[in-house]
């Protein structure tokens, strides 16, 4: 049965009150009729009708009213109904007790009835309901529950809090042990979520790797948020074939405030969105209160903004290589180019600011084909000098590659910069499968036809999972610097890393590991086979002077 759905709370309340009293009008319509017509024959042309039929037809009215209430609540909607009806058994019994007439008897036994078929409607309702707003991993509310609820306390002028909280270190295990052990941490995260907050307050799974908690109050949030990341944080031990592992997860937080400042569900949620973002992002923080601060980081974006259209106005931006080499022996392989912005002003701004306030316009195809064009430009007469064996990477946004025409405005720079495409590699993110995927396909593929290697940067970071990297046409996996950082943490995480350098290997691709720190890590690596190393062990990102001579050192 299909649930009646209001936009907001007020029409339901309006809805209700409305059928709720055209039911107690039927009841006295009902009364009326009985006490003037009750034992009385009524004339309908030729033919002669009971009076007490009118009782039945308004009965049946009441219980389709009956139906429209429990539809819209099926708590109070039931109570209404069982009240009015049972007013009416009563006026019937009372009826037949006056009259000593038994003929409106039925109406009575009918009103029985239509009050246990509404109660198993309320039911049926109730339980779809739940089914519908319940997480079926975790058993905790849903994301649907989570708008609704939110909706009412602001309908209501609650004060309070909400925090989103993401949890990050799934991915290995989902790849390591498989869906069914990532189940059980979710289901862990859950329970210690629950365990640390207030009864008062209600927890909820908004996404695949987010929860959130509604606060009735705005006090002592921090303290409780805190207490609830460190308990998700420790060691939770997972057993496969009767062999125990620890696995650790990460949390983040966002809170917001609800009532004061912001008095709309999707305010709400933007700001405990921008809130957990940061905290994410900040490196610094696992939790932070959406505050004045990062409402000016919302105005920041726009200053921004202004910045890349001025740098590509007036020619701000440059280009920085860094070099990747062989994991076994360090021979030069190629090199990553970077862009860098340089404002007259000495204001530096780091290119994963920049680019992603780009990525939310199309300002970022504008970068795109300026890096392409000038890296082209820059290294065409190294890679020649190299016997076309050096290769340079270039970053695509995954809004470009999911263009049409990109495939084309790409080999349109390099027949005019005259590059020699098997030296160019194009990376890519995953997200350029997510939503214009098949056009991301198309544009690979016309790459691919004119020997232009793809690479997938970033990987490990987001949902694709190992299995989904077999069917992607790539040549090169590079694997994320956070994996890398945290490679011989524990044996999940190498486990995790060694399984992405096996399946690259098994689609007959390359891995590169990239953001390598530390000497122990380029052993771990060339122990896991990996084939290629980039990072600040071996060479930062450098102006192209300084490229230049170490392509030339190496190929001389
Ligand atoms: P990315 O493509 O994953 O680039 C690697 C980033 O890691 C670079 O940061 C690089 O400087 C940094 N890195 C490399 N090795 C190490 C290391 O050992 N330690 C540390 N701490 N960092 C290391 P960068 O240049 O700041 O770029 C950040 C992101 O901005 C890039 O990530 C890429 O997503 C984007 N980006 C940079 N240049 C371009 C570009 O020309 N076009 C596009 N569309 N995006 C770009
Ligand atoms: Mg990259
Ligand atoms: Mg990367």
């Amino acid at each position: 049965m299909k649930k009646v759905q209001f936009s907001n709370f007020k029409h339901k309340v309006i809805f209700f009150r409305v059928f709720t009293i055209l039911c107690f009008v039927m009841l006295i319509l009902n009364a009326v009729v009985s006490l003037t017509l009750g034992g009385k024959m009524l004339s309908v042309g030729e033919a002669q009708i009971p009076g007490s039929s009118l009782n039945g037809c308004i009965q049946a009215v009441m219980a389709l009213i009956g139906i429209i209430l429990v539809l819209t609540d099926h708590k109070k909607g039931l109570v209404v109904f069982c009240i009015v009806m049972g007013l009416s058994i009563v006026g019937v019994v009372r009826t037949i007790i006056v009259t000593h007439n038994l003929s409106i008897a039925p109406g009575a036994f009918n009103a029985v009835l239509f009050i246990i078929a509404i109660a198993l409607i309320s039911g049926q309702i109730k339980y779809s309901n739940k089914m519908a707003e319940t997480d079926s991993t975790t058993g905790l509310l849903n994301r649907y529950a989570f708008d609704r609820d939110m909706r009412k306390v602001l309908w209501q002028g609650g004060k309070g809090c909400v925090a989103f909280i993401r949890i990050e270190g799934f991915s290995p295990v989902n790849a390591n042990l498989g869906r069914r052990y990532v189940d059980e941490l979710k289901n862990v995260v859950a329970d210690r979520i629950s365990s640390v907050i207030d009864s008062k307050c209600t927890a909820y799974k908004i996404e695949s790797a987010e929860y959130a908690v509604i606060f009735p109050k705005a006090d002592d949030v921090e303290t409780v948020i805190d207490r609830t990341l460190h308990s998700i944080e420790q060691a939770i031990t997972l057993n496969k074939d009767g062999v125990d592992s620890n696995c650790y997860l990460t949390a983040y937080a966002g809170i917001a405030d609800y009532g004061e400042s912001a008095k709309d569900a999707d305010t709400v949620m933007k700001h405990a969105d921008i809130a957990m973002n940061y905290a994410v992002k900040s490196g610094t923080v696992k939790y932070c209160r959406f505050n004045d601060e990062l409402k000016e980081g919302m105005e920041r974006q726009t200053v921004v903004e202004n910045m890349v259209k001025d740098s590509l106005q007036n020619g701000w931006f440059y280009l920085v290589y860094q070099p990747q080499y062989t994991a076994e022996d360090k021979r030069l392989r190629g090199f990553e180019t970077l862009i860098r912005m340089n404002v007259p002003n000495g204001e530096k701004i780091a290119p994963s600011e920049f680019i992603s306030i780009a990525e939310m316009s199309d300002l970022v195809l504008d970068i795109d084909t300026f890096v392409l064009d000038r890296a082209m430009r820059e290294f065409r007469e190294v890679c020649y000098s190299s016997g076309n064996t050096i290769t340079l990477a270039v970053n695509i946004s995954a809004k470009d590659i999911a263009r049409s025409g990109f495939a084309e405005k790409l080999l349109g720079i390099i027949e005019e910069t005259q590059f020699p495409p098997e030296c160019l590699e194009v990376e890519i993110t995953e997200y350029s499968f997510a939503e214009e995927g098949n056009r991301t396909i198309e544009n690979i593929k016309i790459l691919r036809d004119n020997q232009i290697m793809i690479a997938l940067d970033d990987f490990g970071t987001g949902y694709t999972s190992l299995g989904q990297l077999m069917n992607l046409p790539i040549n090169l996996v590079k694997i994320d610097k956070s994996l890398i950082d945290n490679i011989l943490r524990n044996d999940v995480n190498t486990d995790f890393v060694k399984s992405i350098i096996y399946m690259g290997h098994l689609m007959d691709a390359e891995v590169i590991a990239e953001g390598v720190e530390h000497d122990n890590q380029v052993e771990c690596l060339k122990n896991l086979d990996c084939d290629f190393i980039q990072g600040y062990i071996w060479g930062r990102p450098m102006e192209y002077d300084e490229a230049r001579e170490l392509a030339f050192g190496a190929y001389d």
